[in-house]
């Protein structure tokens, strides 16, 4: 079986007929990016690149857009195996009837094998990076540590968290108590840091043995030593979905370890009502009141955020997730994104999770990202490509914290880099970010680096095996949908 780890480093040049750095350079022309030893050393003009290196493999014909690999700021892989369900559902209701019986059976082997599926979905709409919080109510599991292993297979940079939830449907089974929720919580840090290692070592000792293009931390790249793909941050599923006893242990924790949070705000307005019933204050607020906005924090929606929330979301440094898609299937709301952007406040484009989005497809939120707000507002110009694109790639790197190391093509920074070519979808190129933004589709995603390794090849992922993956998924979706009873009762067909 093929694996990402299985998968050196290249050297090569990445040739696009406009090369969008998202750095310095803007937008340029007839350009191509230099990669070696999982860095960029240097982007620029193809013929003096191709002077320079006339002994490179090259990697596109000079016809297609070379990118920033996006960022999907916000996803549930705890969803993998449970797309197409309660779709007609409110948010309440579908984390009542179809969330919550489904976290109640999730394994460490159904998040492996659901990851690494999902994966495929998004490195082909050019995901690069993913921000993960895996919710799930099957306490002593520690289901969320399989997602480290489907990532570290599928080869994705990635920042994992645990969504953790003690109250819940009295239906399901309980937590025995804040350690053991907090018990998860480290043990998902502890295998996001030995992937980590084991990343370094790998590179440290493919450079001892003078492999070419081992991926040796690289002299353009002075973090590269130091960085494996797989970082933790510490999940709050909702504010709601805690106790008080949790959120505060929570704060505590996050203090005590640096750790940054990941969580979701003001997704709905219900969310809001029962906030204001238990706590007489919405959910940001609360969040600024317990003390959990004054460390990095990214939240998805800000759906319902009101200008004073905006307001105090920019001066903690809050960063927002938006996910345009899953705020439409569950008729949510529309993000205020102009109103936070011109507040100051980082917003990156999400897909959410793969049940409330039913799909991972990332180009499709950057499309509906920009879609979304133009007919809210009966305005075209509300929103244009380059913004939606930036939000996507550099914004949501430094909404992540990550912005060092990804984001955009400049030298110095790793090498997460995607080649969009050879299909009707890029083929017409007035507009380089506008084609991207409103016309390309997964059949366009040609090539996908992440740190220097090429994880898919002429359109096809070649760190996970698509079709095998799909088969070794099948047996885990029958029997979630059995173990849950979502079967039983009519939601799952499978
Ligand atoms: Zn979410």
């Amino acid at each position: 079986m093929t694996d990402a780890r299985d998968i050196a480093r290249r050297e090569v040049l990445v040739r696009g007929a406009w090369v969008i750095t998202q750095g310095p350079l803007g937008t340029i022309a007839d350009a191509a990016v230099h990669l070696r030893g999982g860095a960029i050393v240097e982007v620029g003009d193809w013929t003096a690149l191709r002077a320079a290196h006339p002994e490179l493999d090259v990697v596109g014909d000079g016809t297609g857009i070379v990118a920033p690999g996006f960022v999907n700021t916000h996803t549930h892989l705890s969803e993998a195996l449970a797309t197409g369900m309660g779709s007609e559902l409110t948010l309440f209701e579908w984390g009542e009837r179809i969330v919550g019986p489904l976290g109640a059976v999730l394994t460490q082997e159904d998040a492996a094998e659901g990851t690494a599926l999902r994966a495929v979905e998004l490195l082909l709409s050019g995901v690069t990076t993913v921000n993960d919080m895996f919710v799930h109510c099957n306490p002593g599991s520690h289901a969320s540590v399989g997602v480290v292993d489907g990532i570290e297979r599928s080869g994705l940079r990635a920042v994992v968290s645990f969504g953790a939830e003690d109250v819940a449907d009295p239906a399901l089974p309980p937590w025995a108590g804040v350690d053991e929720v907090l018990a998860e919580q480290f043990a998902l840090e502890r295998a996001a840091a030995e992937a980590s290692a084991r990343q370094v070592q790998a590179a440290v000792e493919a450079a001892a043995t003078g492999a070419p293009d081992a991926g040796a931390p690289d002299a353009g790249a002075p973090d590269a030593a130091g960085t494996g793909l797989v970082s933790f941050r510490y999940g709050v599923g909702t504010l709601l979905g805690q106790s008080d006893a949790l959120l505060a242990a929570g704060v505590a924790a996050t203090r005590e370890h640096g750790w940054a949070v990941h969580t979701h705000l003001a997704e709905t307005r219900e969310e809001l009502v029962v906030a204001s019933q238990r706590w007489r204050e919405r959910t940001i607020d609360h969040a600024d009141t317990i003390g959990l906005l004054d460390g990095p924090l990214i939240a998805g929606h800000a759906v319902w955020a009101t200008d004073r929330d905006v307001q105090l979301l920019a001066e903690r440094g809050t960063a927002v997730a938006h996910n345009p898609v899953a705020n439409m299937i569950l008729g949510s709301g529309v993000c205020p994104v102009p109103v936070l952007r011109r507040a100051g406040v980082l917003v990156g484009v999400a897909t959410d999770g793969a049940a409330s989005n039913d799909s991972q497809d990332m180009l499709q939120a950057v499309k509906m990202a920009a879609l979304l707000q133009k007919v809210h507002h009966i305005d075209p110009s509300v929103i244009d490509a380059s913004t939606v694109l930036r939000m996507a790639t550099i914004d949501g790197a430094r909404a992540l914290g990550l912005d060092h190391l990804v984001g955009s093509l400049e030298p110095g920074k790793r090498a997460d880099v995607v080649l969009y070519q050879d299909t009707v979808d890029v083929s017409v190129l007035h507009d380089p970010e506008g084609q991207l933004v409103y016309g390309a589709s997964p059949r366009s995603v040609a090539a996908v680096f992440v740190d220097g390794r090429m994880l898919v090849s002429d359109h096809r992922c070649v760190s996970v095996d698509e079709a095998a993956q799909i088969e070794r998924c099948r047996p885990l979706v029958r029997r979630i949908a059995r173990a849950s009873a979502l079967a039983a009762e009519g939601w799952s067909r499978a």
